[in-house]
C-alpha cells in the first residue's frame, strides 16, 4: 500500500493521490506492505522515465560500449577468459550503473535487442585480439531472464555465432539460477540447445540470496561462478572461513569449473587458490577494462611469462 500526507506531500486530491501511487509502485517493487511518499521517489521516477525513454534510441545512437574483465586461472595465473559487461552514458558522457539501466532495459524488453548487440560485440572482440596475436581467449556473455523467454532466442544466438565463425567453445553464457523458477522445462530446453552448438554454460550469483539448489539439479552447466557476496564473508569470520569454504565445497560437488567474483585481496586470492578453485575473477588482478587497456594487459601479461633473455 502506498500513502501520501496532507499537507506535506501536496494540497489536492489529484497531487495526493499521484505520489500515493508512486509509494505504491515502491511498495509493489521492495514488497513492503506499507510505503510512504518520499521526495526522492519523486526524483527516482522521473530519472526513470528520462532513462526509459533515451533507452529507447540507445542502440540505434551507439550509446552502448562493452567492458571486459579478465577471468584468471589459478593454475598458470593468466587470463583465459574476460566478461563482457555492458556500460552506458546516457547524455554522451554520464555514466549510468548497469544495477540501475539494465532492469528498464529488461522491463522494456529493449534487452533482447541489446543482448544480441553485446553478444555480437565480444565476439568481435575475440576477434580482434586473435588477430593481433595474442591466444584465443573464452568470452563470458551475461544472460537475461527476459531473453531467455524469448521465443526466438536460440535462433538468434545460434545465427550470430555461426555467421561469426567463432568456435562456440569459446562462447560461455552467464545464467543465474533465479532464470529457472518459471518454466523451468522451456529454459533447460533452450539450454540444451546451445550447449549442443558447444557454447558452455556459467551459473551466475552463486551463493548470494535465496538458492535453489534442487532446481539446478536438473540443469546442464559447466561453471559455478561463487558470488562476492560469500567472498566479502570470509572477512567477517576470519582465518577458517567455514561458510565460504562450504559453499565452495557445495559448488564443487556439482563437478562443475569454479569462478570465483569479486575477489580484491592477495589474502582472498591466496585462499580460494588453496582450495583448488580453477578461475578469480576481481579488482585484486583487474577492474574491467576497455578494449584498449584490455589489449595492453594480455601483452604485458604475456611479456611476464616470457622467457628473459
Ligand atoms: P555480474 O554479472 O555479477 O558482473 C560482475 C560485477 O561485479 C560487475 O559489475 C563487475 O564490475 C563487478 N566486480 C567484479 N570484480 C569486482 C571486485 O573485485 N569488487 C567489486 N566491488 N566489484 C567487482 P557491473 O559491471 O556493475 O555489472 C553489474 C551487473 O550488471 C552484472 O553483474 C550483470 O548482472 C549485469 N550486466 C552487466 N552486463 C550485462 C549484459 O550485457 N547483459 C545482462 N543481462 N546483464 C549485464
Ligand atoms: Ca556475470
Ligand atoms: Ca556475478
Amino acid at each position: 500500500m502506498g500513502i501520501s500526507m496532507y499537507p506535506d506531500d501536496g494540497r489536492d486530491v489529484d497531487t495526493l493521490l499521484k505520489k500515493a501511487d508512486m509509494a505504491r509502485f515502491e511498495a509493489k517493487n521492495t514488497y513492503e506492505k506499507i510505503v510512504f511518499f518520499t521526495e526522492q521517489m519523486e526524483s527516482y521516477i522521473a530519472e526513470n522515465t528520462l532513462f526509459t525513454n533515451r533507452l529507447f534510441n540507445s542502440l540505434e545512437n551507439e550509446e552502448f560500449f562493452l567492458e571486459f574483465q579478465p577471468q584468471i586461472s589459478c593454475d598458470t595465473g593468466k587470463t583465459i577468459g574476460i566478461e563482457a559487461l555492458l556500460r552506458w552514458t546516457s547524455d554522451g558522457e554520464r555514466r549510468v550503473s548497469p544495477d540501475r539501466f539494465i532492469p528498464i532495459l529488461e522491463q522494456t524488453g529493449l534487452i533482447c535487442d541489446v543482448g544480441l548487440w553485446v553478444l555480437k560485440q565480444a565476439i568481435q572482440e575475440h576477434i580482434r585480439l586473435v588477430a593481433k596475436g595474442l591466444p584465443p581467449l573464452r568470452i563470458a556473455v551475461n544472460l537475461s531472464i527476459v531473453q531467455l523467454q524469448r521465443e526466438n532466442f536460440v535462433y538468434d544466438f545460434v545465427k550470430i555465432i555461426e555467421e561469426s565463425g567463432i568456435s562456440p567453445k569459446y562462447i560461455e553464457l552467464e545464467i543465474t539460477e533465479s532464470s529457472f523458477f518459471e518454466n523451468p522445462k522451456d529454459i533447460i530446453e533452450k539450454i540444451r540447445k546451445l550447449k549442443k552448438l558447444g557454447v558452455t554454460i556459467a551459473i551466475d550469483d552463486f551463493g548470494k540470496g535465496y538458492s535453489s539448489l534442487n532446481r539446478l539439479k536438473s540443469v546442464p552447466f559447466d561453471r559455478i561462478k561463487i558470488d562476492k557476496e560469500i567472498i566479502d564473508y570470509m572477512d567477517f569470520e576470519g582465518k577458517e572461513a567455514p561458510i565460504t569454504k562450504s559453499i565452495i565445497l557445495l559448488a564443487k560437488a556439482y563437478s562443475a569449473n569454479i569462478t570465483v567474483e569479486g575477489v580484491e585481496t592477495k589474502e582472498q586470492a591466496d585462499f580460494l587458490k588453496s582450495m583448488s578453485c580453477n578461475e578469480i575473477q576481481g579488482f585484486y588482478f583487474s577492474k574491467p577494462l576497455s578494449s584498449k587497456l584490455l589489449e595492453d594487459f594480455l601483452k604485458n601479461e604475456s611479456c611476464r611469462y616470457c622467457p628473459v633473455n
